[in-house]
């Protein structure tokens, strides 16, 4: 692992200034914001593909533009991504990056390379309420909501070797934040996305807020779904995921079976694995019970630790994690084990911007008692 600002990080941020963003305008409101200036409505085009498609983010680079337009777009615009404060690299070739907004809230981004392909896991709030038991971010607890430039803009900050920016690449919304609760601006920055990236290379994450798969089931083009599910029972998973409470399992399934799939797509279905809590071949066969009926594939997940997560917070032995796979498919069911990969990148949710600021006051205490009565 290795420590290092990178090239060009040394300006200060300089705060919010009085020039707008541009960065994560959706093409019809770019188009609106810039009409004053432009000589023809194709210069907003031109200045949507410098952005996204060459990732240029001075108008002085953007050669196509008169000097005139740059100068004009300079006085009245800026382009300011989220400035890298720390970037670790992994010996895999996966990346994160802890990524400074203007209001000083840090969030974190990371590049894995896939083969040839590259995806990026992009955060949707600088924190996240929603308090899972197993996750570093929901320790720290909740933040703000993220707009849609912020999102964007953790693309282009993580562009280092992701050339050209937006083609290629796979996004998948499973950095911090729950992307259901901040559904305007992740759909305004998915609506920018799109125009470079396909449907099908998209995927949003979710915990399980009910209300906002409703929402994108209704959408005319939608992202892959994956859920957080991490447990075959409600009383588990409730202990897991407080959120569980509110929309219990059989609520969410049915949910899941309502969101439209493109062909040949599946929900993906994310489940954790720790260490004698909920990998025992019984959950196996329990987890097979209760997707009955949904067009899914399973990603097992062995869970990552951190000291803030408590001592119970531990994967299983590679080969019971493996016979969990196993025990899945032998009855049906598609599921896929995920490689540890990013661990000496701290790349579990949250683990990276840990420092500097009080946890919400988890009690780990009661929560293991639980453990040890189940
Ligand atoms: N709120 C969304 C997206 C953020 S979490 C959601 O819940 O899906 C993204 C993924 O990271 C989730 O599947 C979560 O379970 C996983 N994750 C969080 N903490 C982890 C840990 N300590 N080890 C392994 N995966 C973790």
């Amino acid at each position: 692992m290795s420590l290092s600002p990178s090239p060009g990080e040394s300006e200060p941020n300089g705060g919010r200034s009085e020039r707008r963003s541009l960065l994560g305008l959706p093409r019809p409101e770019l188009e609106r914001a810039v009409a004053p200036l432009v000589d023809r409505t194709f210069r907003a085009r031109q200045i949507y593909d410098a952005l996204y498609r060459r990732g240029v983010s001075r108008f002085a680079d953007m050669t196509d533009l008169s000097l005139e337009l740059r100068g004009a777009l300079e006085d009245r615009f800026e382009v300011a991504p989220p400035r890298a404060v720390l970037r670790e690299r992994s010996a895999d070739g996966s990346s994160k990056a802890l990524l400074e907004l203007a209001d000083g809230a840090t969030i974190e981004a990371v590049a894995i390379p896939d083969g040839r392909r590259m995806t990026l896991c992009l955060s949707s709030q600088a924190g996240c309420g929603l308090a899972c038991r197993f996750c570093v971010t929901g320790f720290w607890g909740a933040g703000r909501n993220l707009d849609s430039g912020e999102i964007v803009g953790q693309a282009l900050a993580l562009r280092e070797g992701v050339k050209p920016p937006f083609e290629g690449l796979n996004l998948v919304f499973m950095g911090m934040g729950e992307p259901l609760q901040n559904l305007d601006e992740v759909a305004r920055s998915l609506e920018i996305f799109s125009e470079f990236i396909s449907w099908r290379r998209i995927t949003v994450s979710t915990a399980g807020v009910i209300p906002g798969i409703e929402r994108m089931a209704s959408w005319e083009r939608r992202p892959n779904l994956a859920v957080s599910l991490h447990a075959p029972d409600d009383e588990r998973r409730g202990r897991l995921m407080p959120i569980n409470r509110t929309y219990p399992l059989d609520d969410l399934l049915a949910a899941l079976k309502a969101y439209p799939l493109e062909r040949g797509r599946k929900v993906t279905i994310e489940y954790l694995l720790v260490r004698d809590f909920n990998d025992a071949p019984g959950d196996a066969d329990l987890l097979v019970e209760r997707l009955a009926g949904l067009d899914c594939k399973v990603n097992l997940i062995p869970v990552n630790p951190d000291p803030v997560l408590g001592a119970r917070m531990v994967p299983p032995d590679p080969r019971v994690s493996e016979s969990f796979r196993a025990r899945l498919k032998q009855r049906g069911c598609l599921a896929t084990l995920r490689r540890r990969r990013g661990d000496d990148v701290s790349a579990a949710c949250g683990q990276l911007r840990a420092p500097g600021r009080p946890p919400r006051g988890f009690r780990h205490s009661r929560w293991l008692a639980g453990v040890e009565r189940g």
